[in-house]
Formats: structure tokens, C-alpha cells, sequence
């Protein structure tokens, strides 16, 4: 991570000398989890402080970029449109409560869109991801923190017109290893849940674990998604995307508490598109391991 920090300056330098040949915009999809500032558990390393959030969020408006809707990425695939030069897009996985106490209002003072992925089987319940629990059984002050999100919070942001809502299945299961009967349980499922309690149509997904190297991402995956009706789909491949890239397989840039400003510049520019590759990589090695 040192080596990694390190080299942030260096590689925003390149990436925005490379950038300068690129004929095609490339646009970054950002990555959160939970935004807390616990330090502790498995997936520490994904829980970004709400002070660094606001950080990063008071760099993006203070350096020109966009922050646009996965709707409007959507659309301007879709009709060809353009789109500003420094464009990014917020999305959160796994619909935290956290989302609600340490994101919605800083989205709320500045009036930015974002999307957040909920996993049905937890949304307004008391359980707790399964890698949530073994922290919580130690700390239960952590409780709070880590309920998933209320369908009164929910309908709330909705109604905002900021927030958009979007599937990340069931039960949050890694897709690849189910039969087809289970996958279209949890793309079907989900889809008509969400749809029946916000009352509006769900088009978008978030592939649980959103690995290629684990076989969630896949192309009977993807066709069971056309099939279901959503129309756009996020990895946690990462990367930014090209207009022209393909819709339901997107990738992403997974943000983590290490991310300070300059790290944080560096991924938005491209200079650490490299990863997806390593993390491929890594994750075909340690395959079983998850
Ligand atoms: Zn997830």
C-alpha cells in the first residue's frame, strides 16, 4: 500500500500524458462499500471514513468534474450523446444504512446523483452480512453501523430524485456457482421486490463479488440479466469505461480508506487502470479461497 501511495503522484502524471492521446473518453464508475469509520473486520480495507468521502467529494467539485447518474451514462450510450470532459459516476454496493447517516446528506448539500445497489434478502431487516458477523459478535456497538438499509430511509432518498436504486440479487450469493433455476431466482426476485416497494422499474445490477476470475461475471450470467430486463450492469473489474464498452459488464474503481486525495486523483485519471489486471490475476490464484 506504501509502494502504492508512494507512486500516486507518478502515475497521475502518466495517465494524464497518456489521456492526451486517447481518442475515446474513458469514464470512471466509483466504488464504495461502507462509509464508516470503523477500521476493524475482514473488509476494513474497503470502509471509507466519511471525512475522507467528504474530502474526495469537495476534490471532484473543486477540480471541474461532473458527477452524473448511471442513468445518464445509460442514456448517453444508448442515444449516442456527449458527455462533458471529466465526468464520474457514485455507486455504493451492498445498501449500508451507513449510506443514509455518512452519504445522503453530503449528496443532498451538493445535489449529486447516486446509485446504490441493495441486496433484497437484507434491505429493511436486522441481519447482517455473513462477513459483518464475526465483528459484530465482538463489538456490538458496530451494530448501528452495519444494518443494512430501511425501506422508510429508502423510499426517502427516492423521493429525493438523487438516488437511484439498482439489484445486487437476493442473497448476495457468487452467481457463477448457482444453477440456472437459483441465478434467475435471484436476478427475478430482486427485480420485482424492488419494484413493487419503490414503485419504479429496476434496470440496473451490481454482480455479488463482481468477479470475472470467480465466475460471477460470465456470459450465461449475462444472458440470464438480458433475459430478467435490466439493461445495465456493474463489475468490480476494475477500470473506466468507454461509451462504447459493453453495458452489462462495467467496470468499476473500488475505492478504499487508503485512498487519500492523491491516490484518489491517480484512479480517477486512469493510473491505476493496470489493476484489473492484477487483480485478476490474484483472484484466479486465490480462487478458492472466497
Ligand atoms: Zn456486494
Amino acid at each position: 500500500m506504501k509502494l502504492i501511495k508512494i507512486s500516486a503522484t507518478p502515475l497521475y502524471w502518466t495517465a494524464t500524458l497518456q489521456s492526451r492521446f486517447q481518442t475515446h473518453k474513458k469514464i470512471p464508475i466509483l466504488l464504495y462499500h461502507k462509509i464508516t469509520d470503523v477500521s476493524e473486520g475482514i473488509d476494513a480495507f474497503w470502509n471509507v471514513s466519511p471525512g475522507l468521502f467528504s474530502e474526495q467529494i469537495e476534490f471532484l467539485l473543486e477540480n471541474g468534474f461532473q458527477v452524473i447518474s448511471l442513468q445518464s451514462f445509460y442514456d448517453t450510450s444508448q442515444f449516442k450523446n456527449n458527455l462533458p470532459r471529466s465526468t464520474v459516476i457514485l455507486t455504493f454496493d451492498d445498501g449500508y444504512a451507513n449510506f443514509y447517516t455518512n452519504v445522503y446528506p453530503v449528496l443532498c448539500k451538493y445535489r449529486l446523483p447516486a446509485t446504490v445497489f441493495l441486496t433484497v434478502q437484507y434491505t429493511g431487516t436486522n441481519s447482517f452480512y455473513e462477513w459483518d458477523r464475526p465483528l459484530i459478535a465482538k463489538k456490538k456497538e458496530f451494530e448501528k453501523e452495519f444494518r443494512p438499509l430501511s425501506w422508510n430511509q429508502i423510499n426517502e432518498m427516492k423521493e429525493s430524485g438523487l438516488i437511484t436504486f439498482g439489484s445486487h440479487s437476493m442473497s448476495h450469493p457468487h452467481l457463477g456457482r448457482l444453477p440456472d433455476d437459483k441465478i434467475v431466482y435471484e436476478l427475478r426476485e430482486s427485480k420485482r421486490i424492488l419494484e413493487e416497494r419503490l414503485e419504479q422499474p429496476i434496470l440496473f445490477f451490481s454482480y455479488p463479488g463482481g468477479s470475472y476470475a470467480y465466475g460471477d461475471v460470465n456470459k450465461n450470467t449475462r444472458r440470464h440479466l438480458v433475459e430478467c430486463g435490466y439493461k445495465l450492469a456493474c463489475t468490480s473489474r476494475t477500470g473506466r469505461n468507454r461509451i462504447s464498452d459493453d453495458i452489462l459488464s462495467l467496470k468499476r474503481i473500488g475505492i478504499s480508506r487508503h485512498d487519500d486525495i492523491p491516490l484518489f486523483r491517480a484512479k480517477l485519471t486512469g493510473g491505476c487502470d493496470w489493476m484489473g489486471w492484477a487483480q485478476f490475476a490474484f483472484q484466479k490464484t486465490f480462487a478458492n479461497v472466497w
